[in-house]
């Protein structure tokens, strides 16, 4: 029989299937020994599979150790080519780009190429909510996943957040599983559904992964509503334009719940009188919008997406209103850090792309002084400059290379600073600043030119902060 085929058509539900793969020993290369690489290697192990992990960078010890416990095969610093294109399936880690030599080569063969997702999600027949967007993928994950856990349902929360999904199915037993997920993830992604799929909205990103082709960025989005027939659903923001020319254009087989703040006629959520209502079947919350725990149109957004897959998934009306109002928020997202001398410092290191500045800017009242920058993605600042020339008293630039930065606002914000380290950054904005002032730092771009991530961005800011 020849492997390949039956792996492309294999289904990820059919246990004789699974079975079978396992006594003809298929042979699974995983590419990428981070989190989702090296639980998809332990999963496979277990489940019988032959295993060899590649990297071609240096592999963290953590995960080092793991492979090392669990018996499985791996190489750091480079890919033998000759053992990955034996492989009948490649586990592709999504750092990992299709541009990559390895990847065109193993594509080149015909060997097919999927996700820690896919893979993982053949072995559990738990309930999927997945959820994607441009942002708040992470909070609105964060959020289902509280409200679910507050209603005492078994669920665990993986994709881009904590231990990788596959590590989880292999170790866990759940009921349900909140996925947070990228667009690369997604493009990996083949037989699995989302059984509550949630899409926050589409906004240019990571455009330099998909050939500068916004539709193709878009298609990857919409990839979350593969195979959903009606019985599931597809929870989605209708005041997103890009979001509603393309349902308009697919026509999803999924029962649609659209969410608005423009909108209230045939929307799940709306808002009416500064009251945040939600609606499935006969069932209505009804809530005020000042009891929401998360501030900022963006959260109001998140907090409907929320509200609505709760209500999906027959969550009392009282657990739904109480995980919204007390829900803590996450890490490095519009984090309010200390008020030193009356200046307000908040980390919204999180921002990597242009709408999510526009958003925390969106929510800042009073004067603002923004600490902006990073590893360009291909962005587009123009849409920032109303926000900027309304709040922005000063500008400071945290990047290698302000000079497109410089270009789009040196009309807009006289006093525009460079700085190359965080603590500058953060003692030029204390010096600028006065009473009342915050100091944001919401980048709109990736942190790797002078950071590890965002998360080490967002730390340092705060450091420095506490060390004023
Ligand atoms: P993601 O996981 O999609 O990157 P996060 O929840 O981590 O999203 O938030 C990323 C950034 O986007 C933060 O700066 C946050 O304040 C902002 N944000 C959160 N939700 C939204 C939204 N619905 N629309 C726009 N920006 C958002």
């Amino acid at each position: 029989m020849d492997c390949r085929n039956y792996i492309g058509s294999y289904y990820h539900r059919n246990l004789e299937d699974q079975i079978r793969m396992v006594k003809e020993r298929i042979n699974i290369v995983v590419l990428g020994a981070g989190e989702s690489g090296t639980g998809s290697a332990v999963l496979a192990i277990r489940n019988g599979y032959s295993v060899f992990v590649s990297d071609a960078g240096t592999i963290k010890e953590k995960y080092r150790k793991i492979l090392l416990e669990n018996n499985i095969e791996w190489e750091e610093g480079k890919h033998s080519e000759e053992k990955i294109i034996n492989a009948d399936e490649v586990v592709k880690s999504p750092g990992i780009s299709d541009e990559t030599g390895i990847i065109k080569l193993v594509k080149g063969e015909g060997i097919p190429v999927i996700s820690e997702i896919e893979f993982a999600g053949r072995f559990t027949n738990a309930k999927m909510i997945c959820i994607t967007g441009s942002n708040g993928k992470t909070t609105t994950t964060n959020m289902i996943w509280y409200m679910m856990k507050k209603a005492g349902l078994k669920v665990e929360m993986a994709g881009n957040v904590g231990n990788s999904f596959a590590l989880q199915v292999a170790l866990k037993d759940a009921d349900y599983f909140v996925l947070e997920l990228s667009s690369f993830q997604l493009d990996g992604m083949y037989d699995f559904k989302a059984d509550v799929a949630v899409l926050l909205n589409i906004t240019p990103d990571h455009l330099d992964r998909y050939g500068y082709d916004m539709q193709k960025y878009i298609n990857s989005k919409f990839r979350i509503v593969r195979h959903q027939t009606k019985k599931d659903f597809l929870i989605y923001c209708n005041d997103d334009p890009v979001i509603r020319n393309e349902i308009k254009k697919i026509k999803p087989e999924a029962t649609l719940l659209p969410f608005s703040i423009e909108k209230k006629i045939g929307q799940s959520a709306f808002i009416r009188n500064n009251n945040l209502n939600i609606h499935y079947k006969n069932q209505e919350i009804t809530m005020s919008i000042y009891d929401l725990a998360l501030k900022g149109k963006h959260n109001l957004y998140n907090s409907m997406a929320a509200g609505i897959a709760g209500q999906v998934l027959h969550i009392r009306k009282e657990k739904i209103r109480e995980s919204l109002s007390d829900f803590q928020g996450v890490e490095h997202r519009l984090e309010p850090v200390l008020k030193v001398h009356g200046i307000n410092f908040i980390n919204d290191s999180k921002a990597t792309n242009v709408n999510s500045t526009w958003y925390a800017l969106e929510s800042m009242s009073g004067n603002v002084i923004l600490i902006l920058g990073g590893t360009d993605k291909g962005n587009d600042y123009s849409p920032l400059i109303d926000l900027v020339s309304e709040k922005v008293k000063a500008l400071i630039c945290l990047g290698k290379d302000n000079s497109k930065l410089i270009k789009t606002f040196e009309k807009t914000v006289s006093s525009i600073t460079e700085t190359r380290s965080m603590e500058d950054a953060v003692r030029i904005a204390y010096y600028l600043g006065k009473k009342g002032d915050t100091v944001l730092l919401s980048p709109a771009c990736a942190s790797f030119d002078l950071f590890e991530n965002y998360e080490d961005r967002g730390r340092q800011f705060k450091e420095a902060v506490r060390n004023l």
